[in-house]
């Protein structure tokens, strides 16, 4: 009899402690699903621990303890359900309720049906009993315990998995979750297997210390104001990658966008190994300096990587951050964002900026420099002159003057006429390519107009004007051109005139009007000549 007066008592506390997080769940504003998943659990519990509890109580009362019966049986099956689907919220934070979650109900709507009409067919149990040896169930009652347990198994293992996941393994909510699984499995498997003959109250009382540990979990996650999925579900979403591994450079976690981005990752694996398998210009010493360098001096440290996708590349910013507790390094995050979309823009801007001012720059049909170009460069090299002959060293004043040469195609509107325009437009081409051969580097190639041209001799000695000018003249006239032979002359040739800058204060237009009545001699003299500048 006291025993039984003991689990009465503690039947009562049960359900007074679950009243009191009934209502203090009830009471929480702005409830969510996990909220009203957790008052269909504490509901339910409260319905079973109470049909005991009266079932003990009222044993002389026929129809309270033939209703108890019933509430017993139909409490579980509501329980059952109700532990799978807090589960199944707990992981993914909310659910959106479809036809999958209706099929749960099946099972549940036919146990409620052969349970009420238990007496007509006993295929629920023909004796109840709350010693369960003395039990006699019917065979509904099989597939009624199955489902039970798979409902409950289900929605304890998401409970207890994602409090882990989300909160680590010590973490006091997973440590709870764990605890109170750990002594309703055991207290359930004594009953289930008959190892002690008691009754079946003690496993209500158990379940509701377990229950009440689990809401403790829930409810502290709320107050935090953040369930717990959601820092996972955050995690996975974000476009950035992430892996975290272990001062061994073991792989801890990562989320999906890392899996995505390198499909073969596996926790446990070495870390340094698989960059070293998946990226190509991956140099494992640099990336270990990194990692040491992060710990060592406790700071992030970018940098950026290259993994080959098929065809073409894929650039990856990496930044590892080292995981501190007390100053002991226990870890290291590796975040990894796709850049590759940004380079590409930025290769692009880069030949864009190229091209405008390669446009603004050069003669499109000959790809010479323009006149516009010419005159900014020209002006540029009398003004560099100007500064070096009035205040430059006696050596650098000789040594930085330059010279100017133009040169005019011989008889090209005889050209024009006897080939085509689009001959001579080829032919304006090739001059400009032949002569960029023969000229430096440094010299300057520009179409000053029509088929005129002109060059920007920049730091070159007067003679060395002279060697450009006459090299010019003979290439012209020793290259093969087409169709040269119907030139008046029998051959393609220029004329040239040159000038020379060498003392401050010289003016544009002057120079250009020297070379230019030095190239207007030549043509007057016979063409295909050099006409050179007089040095004072
Ligand atoms: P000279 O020997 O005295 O230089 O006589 P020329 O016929 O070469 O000189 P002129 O100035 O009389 O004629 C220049 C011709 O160059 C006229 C024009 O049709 C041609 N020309 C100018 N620009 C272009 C061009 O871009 N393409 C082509 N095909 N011809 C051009
Ligand atoms: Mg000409
Ligand atoms: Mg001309």
């Amino acid at each position: 009899m006291y025993k039984f007066d003991a689990i009465q008592i503690l039947l009562v506390i049960s359900i007074l402690l679950m009243l009191y997080f009934l209502f203090f769940t009830a009471k929480i504003r702005k409830k969510k699903q996990i909220h009203f998943a957790v008052l269909c659990l504490t509901a339910s519990l409260i319905i079973w621990n109470s049909s005991v509890l009266f079932y003990l109580t009222f044993t002389q009362i026929e129809w309270v303890k033939a209703l108890c019966e019933k509430l017993y049986f139909l409490s579980i099956i509501l329980v059952s359900i109700a532990i799978l689907f807090t589960g199944l919220i707990f992981a993914q934070t909310k659910i959106k309720f479809t036809r999958k979650h209706a099929l749960l109900f099946v099972v549940p709507i036919i146990s409620v049906i052969i349970l009420f009409s238990n007496q007509y067919h006993h295929l629920f149990y023909t004796t109840f009993s709350l010693i369960p040896s003395k039990q006699v169930f019917g065979f509904y009652f099989i597939i009624h315990t199955i489902y039970s347990y798979l409902c409950i198994g289900i929605g304890l293992a998401y409970l207890g998995f994602f409090s882990v996941k989300n909160f680590g393994i010590f973490s006091k909510q997973a440590l709870l979750i764990f605890f109170a699984i750990f002594i309703s499995l055991i207290v359930d498997s004594f009953s289930t297997f008959n190892i002690f003959d008691w009754s079946a109250a003690i496993e209500n009382i158990v379940f509701a210390v377990c229950i009440i540990c689990f809401i403790l979990a829930i409810i502290k996650f709320d107050f935090l104001n953040v369930i717990p999925i959601a820092l996972q579900t955050v995690v996975d979403l974000i476009s950035d990658g992430y892996i975290v591994i272990n001062e061994d450079y073991e792989i801890v976690d990562y989320n999906k966008t890392f899996l995505e981005c390198c499909p073969g990752v596996t926790r446990k694996g070495d870390m340094i190994e698989f960059i070293e398998k998946n990226c190509s210009d991956f140099d494992r010493q640099q990336f270990v300096h990194f990692l040491e360098e992060s710990v060592h001096e406790q700071k992030k440290i970018t940098f950026e990587m290259q993994k080959p996708v098929g065809e073409t590349i894929t650039y990856y910013m990496t930044e590892i951050t080292p995981i501190l507790r007390n100053d002991n390094h226990i870890g290291t995050i590796i975040l990894i964002k796709n850049i590759t979309e940004h380079k590409n823009n930025l290769a692009q801007v880069i030949q864009l900026n190229e091209r405008l001012q390669s446009l603004a720059t050069r003669d499109w049909l000959t790809q010479a420099y323009n006149r516009y170009f010419f005159d900014e460069r020209l002006q540029q090299e009398i003004d560099r002159v100007n500064k070096k002959q009035t205040y430059g060293s006696d050596s650098c004043k000789a040594a930085d003057n330059f010279g100017l040469i133009m040169f005019d195609i011989d008889y090209f509107k005889t050209y024009n006429d006897r080939n085509g325009h689009p001959a001579g437009d080829n032919l304006l081409q090739e001059v400009v390519n032949l002569v960029k051969e023969v000229l430096f580097p440094t010299d300057i190639l520009c179409r000053y107009g029509g088929e005129e041209f002109a060059v920007i001799c920049c730091q070159t000695s007067a003679e060395g004007v002279r060697i450009a000018a006459e090299k010019i003249r003979q290439a012209v006239e020793n290259y093969e051109f087409k169709y040269q032979d119907k030139q008046p002359n029998g051959n393609l040739t220029v004329s040239v005139g040159t000038a020379y800058c060498s003392t401050a204060y010289t003016r544009k237009d002057d120079l250009i009007k020297i070379a230019d009545e030095n190239l207007y001699l030549a043509k007057n003299s016979g063409k295909n000549k050099v006409v050179f500048h007089q040095v004072h």
